[in-house]
Parts: C-alpha cells; sequence; structure tokens
C-alpha cells in the first residue's frame, strides 16, 4: 500500500507520524494533506534508512541538491563528497544524475549513503545505454525504458523525474510559436528525439498506465518534469509551457486516481513579475500538487552567481506557493558543480526557503529569527552561531574578524550600537 492509499483509507503511517513530528504538525493534518495529495512523502519501500520527509502546502519548503557524474568527470569517490556536503549543508533530498560511469553502482551508493530521500531521471540511463547498445541515444525501445524505470524503482529511488508531457501535441505547440532555446531539459530532450526517431508518441505518456504501476509497488513519488520548461525569459511563460502543464495537471489526476503519489517540476527561466503567475497557474491546473521549481532564475546575465538568481526567484516562488526548491550552484551554465558548489548551492536555496517559510507562517519559522535578534541584542556570539542557517561560516567569519575576542564585533567596535543603546536605555540585563 502507498502512503496515499493509507491516506485515503484513513490510516496514519510511521512515516506520517514521523513528518509530524519533524514539522510540528499533527498526524492527521499530514495524512489530510497526503490524502488530498497536496503533501507527498517520497518514500520508496526498499530505501533502508530514509528518514521520511513531507513536501508540499503547510511545510517546510524543501531544497533538492543535484549531484552526479558527467561522461567526462566520472569519479564515484568525488560524487559522495558531494553528497556528504549536500547532507551537512542541510539539503532535504538529493537528484542523482549520473550520465558517465557505472550508473547503477553510483545509484545504489547514493541511496545507501543518503537518509533522505533521492530521486533520478531514469530516462538518462535509457539513453546512455541505447547509445551503448544501439549505436544512438534514441534507439530504444519503450519497454528498455521501463526496464530502467523498474530498476531505478527496485534499488529504491524515492522520486523519478519523467517527462510524460513532452508531446506531439505540446511539441507541435512548441514548433508553431517558435523559441529562443527551444528545449534546454535533458529529459525533455531525449524524449524529442526519441519521439522524433521513432515517428511515435511519448512512451512515458502513451503508456502512463504502465508507468503508474511500477510506482505503486514501489511507492515511487513521480516527479512530472517540465521538459518544455523555458531556458531564457524571453521564452517564459510561453504556450509550449503552459501546454505541457495541462497535460501533466491531467497526468496528476490519473496518478491519484491509481494510488500514486505525485508532484510537478516548473520553470525554469522566468522574470520576476511572472514568478509568482507560474505558480498559481501550476497549482490551479494541477489541483494543488506539490510544486518542484528550478530556480526559477530570474536573469540570463549572472553566470557565475546563478545560485543568487536562483534564490531570488526561489524565494518568491515559495512565498506564492512553491513547496520544493531545486537548488542551482555558482557552477550553473559554465560546467560540473565541485563540492564548494554544492554547498554555496544548498546554502543559497535554503535562505529563499526560509525566508518564504516565515511569510508562510510554518510552525518555528518566524521563532527562529526573532531568536536570532535577541542573540544579537545581546551580543551572543554562541547563540548566533547556532541560530544561523550556515553556522559553519557565521563561525569562521566572527573568529577571523575578531582574532582579539572584544564583546562586540569589529564593524563599529567601542562604538556598537546594541551595546551602547542598551546601556542609555538601561536594558542591558533584561535582554541578557
Ligand atoms: S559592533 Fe556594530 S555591527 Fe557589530 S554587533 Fe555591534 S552594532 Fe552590530
Amino acid at each position: 500500500m502507498t502512503q496515499l492509499e493509507a491516506a485515503k483509507q484513513g490510516k496514519i503511517t510511521p512515516e506520517m507520524e514521523r513528518v509530524a513530528a519533524r514539522e510540528k504538525r499533527t498526524p492527521e493534518f499530514i495524512r489530510e494533506g497526503v490524502a488530498a495529495g497536496r503533501i507527498v512523502i517520497p518514500a520508496n519501500k526498499n530505501h533502508r534508512g530514509l528518514d521520511p520527509l513531507g513536501i508540499g502546502a503547510g511545510l517546510r519548503t524543501k531544497v533538492n541538491a543535484n549531484i552526479g557524474t558527467s561522461p567526462r568527470h566520472l569519479n564515484a569517490e568525488q560524487e559522495l563528497v558531494k553528497l556528504r556536503t549536500a547532507l551537512d549543508a542541510g539539503a532535504d533530498a538529493v537528484m542523482d544524475l549520473s550520465t558517465g560511469g557505472d550508473l547503477d553502482a553510483l545509484r545504489k551508493q547514493t541511496i545507501a549513503a543518503s537518509h533522505v530521500p533521492v530521486g533520478t531521471v531514469p530516462i538518462y540511463q535509457a539513453a546512455i545505454e541505447a547509445l551503448k547498445r544501439h549505436g544512438s541515444i534514441v534507439a530504444m525501445s519503450a519497454d528498455e525504458i521501463f526496464q530502467v524505470i523498474e530498476r531505478h524503482a527496485a534499488d529504491g529511488v524515492d522520486f523519478i523525474t519523467v517527462h510524460c508531457g513532452v508531446t506531439r501535441e505540446s511539441v507541435n505547440r512548441l514548433r508553431r510559436q517558435g523559441r529562443i532555446t527551444d528545449i534546454v531539459s535533458r529529459g525533455g530532450c531525449f524524449v524529442l528525439g526519441w519521439m522524433l526517431h521513432h515517428g511515435a508518441e511519448n512512451p512515458l505518456y502513451a503508456q502512463f498506465d504502465r508507468l503508474l504501476e511500477i510506482c505503486r509497488r514501489y511507492d515511487v513519488t513521480l516527479s512530472l518534469g517540465d521538459g518544455l520548461r523555458p531556458g531564457c525569459l524571453a521564452d517564459a511563460t510561453d504556450r509550449a509551457q503552459v501546454q505541457e502543464l495541462i497535460i501533466l495537471g491531467e497526468l496528476v489526476d490519473r496518478a491519484r486516481e491509481r494510488g500514486v503519489q505525485v508532484m510537478v517540476e516548473g520553470p525554469g527561466h522566468v522574470p520576476l513579475d511572472q514568478v509568482a503567475a507560474n505558480v498559481q497557474l501550476q497549482k490551479s491546473l494541477c489541483r494543488d500538487a506539490p510544486f518542484y521549481v528550478l530556480g526559477p532564475l530570474v536573469t540570463d546575465v549572472a553566470p557565475g552567481y546563478d545560485h543568487i538568481v536562483s534564490a531570488v526567484g526561489g524565494a518568491v516562488a515559495a512565498m506564492a506557493g512553491a513547496d520544493f526548491l531545486c537548488y542551482v550552484t555558482p557552477a550553473e551554465h559554465l560546467g560540473l558543480p565541485t563540492a564548494e558548489d554544492v554547498r554555496e548551492g544548498v546554502i543559497a536555496a535554503r535562505i529563499a526557503g526560509h525566508a518564504a517559510d516565515i511569510v508562510k507562517g510554518v510552525p518555528g519559522a518566524r521563532e527562529q529569527d526573532l531568536a536570532m535578534a535577541r542573540a544579537r541584542k545581546a551580543l551572543d556570539w554562541e547563540k548566533q552561531v547556532a541560530l544561523a542557517i550556515d553556522p559553519e561560516k557565521a563561525r569562521r567569519l566572527r573568529q577571523q574578524r575578531n582574532p582579539a575576542g572584544i564583546r562586540e564585533c569589529t564593524m563599529c567596535g567601542e562604538f556598537c550600537a546594541m551595546r551602547l543603546v542598551a546601556e542609555f536605555l538601561g536594558t542591558t540585563r533584561a535582554l541578557c
């Protein structure tokens, strides 16, 4: 039985209990959210050691970190370092997007070392195996695609991105309207290539029930990918993107009917004034399915700083109701991220999520800021470090910039307004 099937039957599972405790919500709140499809708990029955995580309405905004090899960088040990870095930095989930080396071994390594949910994009492996077996990335059969999906599910993958909305209908619309960057999703690109090569409908759409059957068996959460997401601001919120989203909304209904948990992925590159509208559109068309956004990136011209660009868009998206932020690293658009890039990406996305959680009324979010404000006024540096989103950096900078260990910081020193005003007003004792 999947979490969704249990919730619909009124059962509270151990996973729902755990999510409730982590979120400071009641188990019934979680069960109701899962039953309605507003919350998902990606928890494959075969993922041992998983600490169950809830994603969706009324819960803390979650952050995903993508790791994985590429054909030119296929060091498994380095990916393990990135995984540990992402977890240490506070990532709530990781996706193994490996495309180089022994993909089965890399995936198993990631699952075994992760207490957080693990996601994959199985079409990558299907395409790579087709290249080896048939000489072309688009030459795989539909059966081979589903066999790879089944392999990922059996290994314990908790959620899979599947580009079911790249269909003849949506591709025709894309062609008619024209775009600057066409398709920038790797999975969307493979699916388009497959459709053109075989002259057939996307098998992930045409055989959606087959996909659902695999997911139901292992309780894999579907993450309906946006293969037609905009790759630049000029392509944002266009007909092709919206057409795909309408199709994904219909597939959300079908997944829920079959007891399969489902979330929906979203853009991409979006101007700031369209971010909230994109979230509202998704929530409306997909009947409040949790929304998993990549960015959004709110400008195209800051390579090297796209973690910040993404955090700006992510904060606005999460404030408008997005539930799950896929991090972007400083290396986005430039190369495969290093472990340090991973750390910066996770922290930037966590800041975006937390900023939104404060105004979304997520339990504990505003209280954390209030505690930090009190610690600042009291010049309590230990408490400030403990409350920081990145305690390691806060501690390091405090120590580096204040080797003499003065009570204030070196910004104002003896003219510290925090201390002086407390003395002027006689509030020092009360605050400390
Ligand atoms: S010295 Fe200045 S910056 Fe530092 S804690 Fe005091 S008021 Fe704040």
